[in-house]
């Protein structure tokens, strides 16, 4: 037996308990050790019987002095009944639905029993425990007296069964299971050697052992990812990229015309990307900065640099919309440098060109396309449609993709593959704040900019928690704004379970719902739409447009609304069931007003507004930073609202390591110094093979 021996091949697992196992991800013996338990249950303790006078937890140690099956009166149910014997006196053992126990354990055998003990009329009693025969003179149990492992989402499997299944593979795991860790790092960090460390995570003795044995593993999981991040990093450092020479000249001739001045966040991040793309070697650079915070100029700033260089650039955003509106604003900034702009998008393809004097016009898609082809558009903004096999450039500089997220690594990989000889520098933005540890590990091969300051002028948008008896006060509120001609966004509570098919149905209803009652009970006299994952991304982008155009005054909608999106008319938020969002997602939410002149609010409507929720939303009325309520979510909600669990394949100890910000740089310096002085791993093999390992099983999730 090894590692990689499929779990069929161990005695007692049959077909169908194969099945399920392969549920859970278990498939050989190696993903059998490496499925975890998310707690434990401390029976350690063993009580004489007579001392068991209260409801709670217990084991005891006893000799079977009666057993009977037999059914329940009213309901008929089956259960089994005996009593457990010590030297101190007797107790009631019953186990409800398990009525063939009465023929597996006999009168005068010795169990371990570990669970609840209640009172019922007549005494105390054990209710349907774990118990376990104690057989020879030496016991070792498994599943009570001690402390008992237990396993996340069975799906058919108990977590008695894991424990039996795992005992004796566990006995010599140390012949099946090779370090990995280098040496150095289990000295230095004070680690567990992989074989105890796997003994104690399933069966440790004592709470000291729980602890060793996930500091070890959870150290692990995150030292192998960085590694294979800074491996990635490392890859792309040695790939060929076309110099781009800073023109500060140029540059200021930009920024000195715009109508506003540039904000400390923003001079820094254009700086670090231009020194980027001064380097031969691909820049892979993410942008973060919170909805407003004004990213799209510096990424302009970058563009005119490859194009005043004599490059093209390539920018990608995830919807027409914004496609549209990058356009626009590309052609406007950007115009007073005689610059060639196009729209790629699914539909109507536009151009505004020097030899139009200025004016955008409709093209057709071919010419577009060979313009590109040909090197005579400096600039192509646009959709998906960019990374079309028809679409080439001639010389593509810089690739920037707005609200990176929103694309696969595919995508953005196809995008910067058009040339075959040079990767073009990648500048990816997004809006979402994430906390730095998280940052480190969801985008560890990436550089990061930060704009963690907002531009000046920016009215603060006034934010209420709003108590059920002032809905109405609320809506009277709202009326009067929109009769002023605001536009306002309603959104709907979230559900919560997003693994349940049935809550995207669930969230649809609740939009529809919303809508019919805001447009026939309280807002009859506006016009009312609404907007929902469920629809096509053309309706989307028809009900956006005319919210835009103002078409529409009230827009109900799931927290999906278009990222990005300036609809500088909007000036009211309402956010129903607000305490299931994250704050950082409130944040965000909040966001999409407040980007015009005039004083805009959101209204926060809890569906239960406990003294516990009013204080986590709170946290939104002090404070307007971004990155500073991902931090706060990140401390009151764990990790899960940024890093997908099962996108990463961690449990949830090891999630919670992201929380330490210590920790995770650790780990980050620990695989920085091995490949510092071993960038391929050669005096490593182990850790290679499982490094390429985890690279697949990420990948093919
Ligand atoms: P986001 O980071 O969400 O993409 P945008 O780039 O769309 O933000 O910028 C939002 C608005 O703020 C735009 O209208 C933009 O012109 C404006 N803006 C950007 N930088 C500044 C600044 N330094 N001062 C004032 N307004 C700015
Ligand atoms: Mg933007």
């Amino acid at each position: 037996m090894d590692l990689t021996t499929p779990i069929s091949k161990l005695s007692y697992v049959g077909s169908s308990y194969q099945k399920r196992l392969e549920n859970l991800g278990i498939k050989t013996v190696g993903e059998l050790l490496f499925h975890f338990p998310h707690r434990y249950e401390d029976f350690s303790k063993i009580s004489p019987v007579s001392s068991i006078r209260t409801k709670g937890k217990y084991t005891a140690i006893g000799e079977i002095t009666k057993i009977e099956a037999g059914k329940t009166p009213r309901q008929m149910m089956p259960f089994t009944r005996a009593t457990l014997q010590d030297n101190t006196g007797e107790i009631d053992v019953v186990w409800f639905k398990q009525p063939y126990l009465a023929k597996s354990l006999e009168e005068g055998e010795k169990i371990f029993v570990s669970g609840d003990v209640s009172y019922f009329k007549d005494g105390w009693q054990f209710l349907s425990p774990s118990y376990e025969k104690i057989k020879g003179r030496k016991a070792f149990p498994t599943h009570t007296a001690r402390i008992i492992p237990i396993y996340p989402s069975t799906e058919g499997v108990s977590s008695r069964f894991l424990r039996f299944l795992l005992k004796p593979i566990l006995k010599n795991v140390d012949l099946l299971i090779y370090e990995t860790l280098p040496e150095k790092i289990i000295k230095e960090k004070d680690l567990l050697p992989i074989a105890e460390a796997l003994q104690q995570i399933h069966f440790p003795k004592s709470q000291k052992e729980i602890e060793k044995a996930r500091k070890r593993l959870s150290f692990e999981r995150i030292f192998l990812l960085q590694i294979l991040l800074l491996k990635k990093k490392m890859a792309m450092a040695r790939e060929t990229a076309i110099p781009v020479p800073i023109n500060l000249e140029e540059i200021q001739d930009l920024t000195g015309n715009l109508p506003f001045s540039l904000t400390n966040a923003q001079k820094k991040a254009a700086w670090q990307i231009l020194q980027d793309m001064k380097k031969e070697s691909p820049m892979n650079r993410l942008l973060e900065g919170d909805v407003g915070s004004g990213k799209t100029i510096v990424a302009f700033i970058a563009a005119l640099a490859a194009i005043k260089a004599g490059y093209q650039v390539a920018f990608m955003a995830p919807t027409e919309v914004l496609s549209r509106q990058h356009f626009d604003e590309a052609a406007k900034t950007l115009w007073r440098f005689k610059i060639d702009v196009g729209l790629l998008t699914g539909k109507k393809d536009k151009l505004r060109s020097k030899k139009l004097k200025g004016d955008t016009v409709e093209i057709s898609r071919e010419k577009l396309i060979k313009k590109c082809k040909e090197g005579e558009l400096n600039l192509l903004v646009g959709t998906h449609a960019l990374i079309q096999e028809t679409v080439k450039f001639k010389n593509l500089a810089l690739v920037i993709l707005d609200e990176q997220h929103r694309f696969g690594t595919k995508q953005r990989s196809k995008l910067c593959l058009k040339d075959k000889y040079r990767i073009p520098h990648l500048l990816s933005m997004s809006a979402t704040p994430i906390p730095r540890t998280l940052a480190l590990t969801v985008y560890g091969e990436l550089d990061l900019s930060v704009i963690n300051e907002m531009p000046k002028e920016r009215k603060k948008i006034k934010t209420s928690i709003v108590s059920p008896k002032k809905r109405e006060e609320t809506y009277s509120f709202i009326k009067e704004e929109v009769k002023k001609g605001r536009q306002a966004f309603f959104i709907c509570p979230r559900i919560e379970e997003a693994k349940d098919k049935n809550s995207a149905l669930a969230e649809l209803k609740a939009v529809e719902e919303e809508k019919e009652r805001l447009a026939s009970l309280v807002f009859p006299e506006f016009k009312v739409e609404m907007l929902h994952g469920k629809m096509k991304t053309s309706e989307k982008e028809d009900i956006m447009k005319r919210f835009q155009r103002k078409k529409i005054d009230i827009l109900v909608s799931t927290s999906v609304i278009e990222v990005g999106v300036d609809i500088r008319n909007a000036g009211i938020m309402v956010i129903e069931g607000a305490e299931r969002f994250g704050l950082a997602q409130l944040h965000q939410v909040r966001g999409r007003v407040g980007r015009g002149e005039f004083q805009s609010y959101c209204f926060l409507f809890p569906t239960s507004p406990s003294e516990k929720t009013k204080q986590r939303l709170r946290a939104l009325l002090s404070s307007e930073n971004g990155f500073e309520l991902a931090e706060k979510d990140l401390e009151l909600r764990g990790p899960g609202d940024f890093v997908g669990k099962r996108q990463w394949g961690m449990p949830d100890f090891t999630m919670d390591v992201l929380k330490d910000w210590e920790q995770v740089e650790e780990a980050r310096e620990a695989a920085k110094e091995i490949l510092s002085e071993d960038s391929e791993l050669k005096k490593y093999p182990l850790l290679k093979k499982r490094i390429s390992n985890l690279e697949k099983k990420l990948h093919l999730e």
